[in-house]
This record gives structure tokens, C-alpha cells and sequence, in this order.
């Protein structure tokens, strides 16, 4: 490996980087700097690859700086937002990251319900700046995540059937393209990017800023967390999917199949037991949402409930401890427009199937808001009625063969029920390529995405694992 690295270094060293560092406020890093192992470490640990050059931006100035020395020197470029994306793209071996960790800047407009963020803002510090005003807008469910690659793929929280997908709430982003171009999408400048950049991905340029609207949302919410035996798996998710059915929009539903965590406050009988859980939260009214959610927590003697009333910044981290930084993941998921006894009987039986304790199927119910918007309206095109995540997450040193084999049967087996998309931020390692890309679009889809794609990058600058690809002439 040694080699490699220094094969790499060679690629960005001497006369070029004392230009680019020159041009800079932020820093570059290259190989055999301090600081360069901790800047390429990921939240997933599978993850070990050896950029050319890491630039940590400070503004898009700088952004402008590191694309204008990846063409000179023909490296892949890849963009870091909060380093949680799944698939590990945000570094490439060999290639330069553009690292956007420094630029944490949000501003909340209480009066008309907006907020502009930085592209390396994570959903915690997003929620804890607009929960200020007692506002919100929709996420995912993690609070490390970076906002900027989980609303560019669409972003699924609990918020979904409510007010949509994160990318369903952006009112414009600022874009930073591939020649160097500084560029404001919006609903009424540069519209065919602004429909690119609401689901599909994060192929067209370093996002810089991106504004949301909200929504008044807590500050106090009240949580649904309950633990059921595991043994009674399949009724659960049909017991959620028929509440859900006749439950307001309020509440977006997820169960997950899993084994009982070691430790508090699960009770020590049951740890390692399978359980299956549902959890949601109400964003309204604790009183109200305590009876809306009351009928998730009476579907039998539960293990544990942990249900109650919270801030909304702290529901927004329930889950956070089950996805420690440097673990190993493998994370792949398959669209479903019916939830069937057949397919509950196969989730069932994966989940039992899996290797690490720690691995998870989860079943997020759709419907409401994300899926009252049409399937062109944006890039994010399957808006189906459940997403199965299948979750292999296991600790360093245990296999991982087993644990990638064990969620690569599971999804191969589900998409036997499905019209073949998939959520592409839980992509696996993309090992499927345009086929992924153009059933989880959409064929027409990706096709405008393809043609987006061809006049803003049509070098295939952005060029990593996952990326729409340019027609080249
Ligand atoms: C613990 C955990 C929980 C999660 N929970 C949810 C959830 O509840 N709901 C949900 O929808 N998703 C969820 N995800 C998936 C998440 O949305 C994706 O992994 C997403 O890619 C993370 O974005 P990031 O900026 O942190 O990632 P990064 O690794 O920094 O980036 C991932 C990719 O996004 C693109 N990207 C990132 N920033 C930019 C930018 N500024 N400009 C252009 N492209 C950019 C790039 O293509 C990059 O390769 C979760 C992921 C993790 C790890």
C-alpha cells in the first residue's frame, strides 16, 4: 500500500499544490500530512481509500480553487458533506475531495419560514437552530448525517407523510459546476437544475448552501418506541401497515427487525433476543400525540416501550447510539408497492438469518405527503408505498464476507417482489451501476438526469461510483 500512496502523491505534489494552497482560505492535505488519515476516515469503517488531495473549503471561492486544479490535473472529483454517506463516495482513490466540513453556516428566517444551510451542516445542527424558532424542516433520523448528500438523494425521516422528502422542501440550492460556474437553482432560475438536484444525487457539482422551508414542528414531540417479541415479527408489520393506512399524516411510521441491544435500558433478559419494534413521532400536540400513537404501543406485551414526550432535537437522535463512527456497513434496500403476506414471511426470516446482532430490517411506511408529489415533478422518481431497508452493520474484526452475503441474499431475494428501484442513499457499494440508477429513477428520469448531467459535467468530473454519466460525444 505503501506505494500506492506514494504513487498518489506524486499526482498533486510540488508546483501545482503550492498554487492551489495559494489560492485557498482552507487547507489541502495530501498524502503523509498530519491530519490526512483523520480527514479521510468515513463513518463507515468498510472505507479505505486514498484521495490525491483533500481540500477543506471555506467558501465557494475555494470550491471554485479545487475544481479549477482537479481539471488541470484530471482528477475524479468527489464531494464530502457529512461523511455518513453509506456507500462510502465521498472519497475516491486517487481523486481530490471537496471537503465541505467548514462551511457549518445557518441562517433561519423565522418570518418566512426558511432557512439557508452550508453544505457541510448535519441534521443535528440544522434541527437545533431552527427548533430556536420552534420550527423544522423534514430530514432523516440520525443527527450526525450531512444534510447535503441525504436531501440530494431525496431524505426520509419522520416527517415524510407530513411534509415530504427533505428534497420536497427545498426552495433553492447554490451549485458550484464542474467548469467553475457558480449557479443559484430555484423553482424559477436554472429550473431543470433545481429539478436535477431534488433527488438526483450529487452528480452535477459541489452544492454549497442549500435553503429549506419549515414547518412548526414541537418543541416538545412525543415519541412511539416499542419493543415486541420478535417471534411475532410478521403480525407487527402488518399491525403497523394497517394503522398506518388510517392514520393522519402526522405520523410516519418505520419497524425494524433486529436482536435486542446488550445494555440499558433494555431489560437483561432479553438481550439478544429478536425483537420487532415500530417507532414513530407526532410533531404536534404531546396531548394528541400521545392518543394518535397510543394504538402502536397496544399491539401485545411489549419488551420494552420507550415511548414519551421529548424535545424534537432529542427524538431526532433516538437512534443515533446504534450507528457508531468506524463500525462496518453495509446498507442495500428495495421498493415495495405492496406489503403482502409473502413478503412478510421473507423479512421475517432474513432478519433471523442475519449474522451480527447488530444488523437490522427495517420497513419505512410511505404514503402521505412524499407521495402525493408526481413521479416527474422531481428527480426522485419511485415514490412507492414501502422501502425495505436491509442494514448489515457489524463490529470491526467479525466477518465481512458473511455480513455483505447476508444483505446481498436478502435484497436479491425481495426484489423478486418489487419493481426493481431502490432508495439510493442506502446503495450498498453501487455494484448494480446504470441499472440501480435507472430503476430507482425512473427511465425518464434518468434520462433528463443524463441530459442535466451532460451540460453541466460533461467530462464526467464528477465522475465517482453512483454518479449519473455524461453522453460523451
Ligand atoms: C447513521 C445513518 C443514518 C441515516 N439515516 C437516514 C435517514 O433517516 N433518512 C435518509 O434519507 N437517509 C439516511 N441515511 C443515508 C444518508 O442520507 C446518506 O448516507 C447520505 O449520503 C449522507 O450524506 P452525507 O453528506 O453525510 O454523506 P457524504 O458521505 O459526505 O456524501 C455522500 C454523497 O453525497 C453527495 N454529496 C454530499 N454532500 C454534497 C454536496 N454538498 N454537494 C454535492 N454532493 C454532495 C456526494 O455524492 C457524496 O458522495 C443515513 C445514513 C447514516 C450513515
Amino acid at each position: 500500500m505503501a506505494g500506492r500512496i506514494e504513487e498518489i502523491a506524486e499526482t498533486v505534489e510540488g508546483a501545482w499544490l503550492d498554487e492551489l494552497r495559494a489560492d485557498l482560505r482552507g487547507a489541502a492535505l495530501t498524502p503523509g500530512d498530519s491530519g490526512y488519515d483523520e480527514a479521510r476516515a468515513l463513518w463507515n469503517g468498510m472505507i479505505d481509500r486514498h484521495p490525491a488531495v483533500i481540500v477543506h473549503v471555506e467558501s465557494t471561492d475555494d470550491v471554485v480553487a479545487a475544481l479549477r486544479f482537479a481539471r488541470e490535473r484530471g482528477l475524479v472529483v468527489t464531494t464530502r458533506g457529512g461523511g455518513h454517506g453509506a456507500a462510502g463516495n465521498a472519497l475516491s482513490e486517487g481523486g481530490l475531495v471537496v471537503d465541505l466540513s467548514r462551511l457549518r453556516e445557518i441562517a433561519v428566517d423565522p418570518v418566512a419560514r426558511t432557512v439557508r444551510a452550508g453544505g457541510g451542516v448535519t441534521l443535528g445542527e440544522l434541527d437545533a437552530a431552527t427548533q430556536e424558532h420552534g420550527l423544522a424542516t423534514p430530514l432523516g433520523v440520525v443527527t450526525k448525517t450531512g444534510i447535503a448528500g441525504l436531501t440530494l438523494s431525496g431524505g426520509i425521516g419522520w416527517l415524510r407523510r407530513k411534509h415530504g422528502l427533505a428534497a420536497d422542501n427545498l426552495v433553492s440550492l447554490e451549485i458550484v459546476t464542474a467548469d467553475g460556474s457558480v449557479l443559484t437553482a430555484s423553482a424559477d432560475e436554472n429550473a431543470e437544475v433545481f429539478w436535477a438536484l431534488r433527488g438526483g444525487g450529487g452528480s452535477f457539482g459541489v452544492v454549497t448552501a442549500l435553503e429549506y422551508r419549515l414547518h412548526p414542528v414541537g418543541p416538545d414531540v412525543t415519541v412511539a418506541f416499542v419493543l415486541y417479541p420478535g417471534e411475532r415479527g410478521a403480525e407487527v408489520l402488518r399491525a403497523v401497515d394497517e394503522y398506518t393506512a388510517s392514520a393522519p399524516d402526522d405520523v410516519s411510521p418505520i419497524a425494524f427487525l433486529g436482536r435486542v441491544p446488550h445494555g440499558d435500558p433494555f431489560p437483561v433478559g432479553a438481550h439478544g433476543l429478536p425483537y420487532a419494534a415500530v417507532a414513530a413521532v407526532h410533531p404536534g400536540d404531546p396531548a394528541e400525540g400521545e392518543a394518535v400513537l397510543r394504538p402502536l404501543r397496544e399491539l401485545g406485551n411489549p419488551i420494552v416501550d420507550l415511548s414519551g414526550v421529548m424535545p424534537w432535537v432529542e427524538a431526532q437522535g433516538i437512534l443515533d447510539e446504534d450507528y457508531p463512527d468506524g463500525w462496518r456497513y453495509y446498507w442495500k434496500s428495495v421498493d415495495l408497492d405492496e406489503l403482502g403476506d409473502n413478503a412478510l414471511a421473507r423479512l421475517a426470516a432474513h432478519a433471523a438469518a442475519a449474522p451480527s446482532h447488530h444488523s437490522t430490517i427495517d420497513v419505512w411506511y410511505h404514503g402521505g405527503a412524499m407521495t402525493r408529489v408526481g413521479a416527474e415533478e422531481t428527480a426522485f422518481g419511485r415514490r412507492s408505498a414501502y422501502l425495505i431497508g436491509v442494514e448489515a452493520n457489524w463490529e470491526p474484526g467479525d466477518p465481512d464476507d458473511e455480513n455483505v452475503a447476508w444483505a446481498r441474499a436478502a435484497v436479491e431475494d425481495l426484489r423478486e417482489l418489487s419493481g426493481g428501484g431502490a432508495y439510493l442513499n442506502f446503495p450498498g457499494f453501487f455494484e448494480e451501476g446504470e441499472e440501480l440508477l435507472r430503476a430507482s429513477y425512473g427511465e425518464r428520469n434518468y434520462e433528463r438526469l443524463v441530459a442535466v448531467k451532460t451540460v453541466l459535467d460533461p467530462s464526467n468530473v464528477f465522475g465517482g461510483d453512483g454518479t449519473i454519466k455524461a453522453l460523451r460525444a
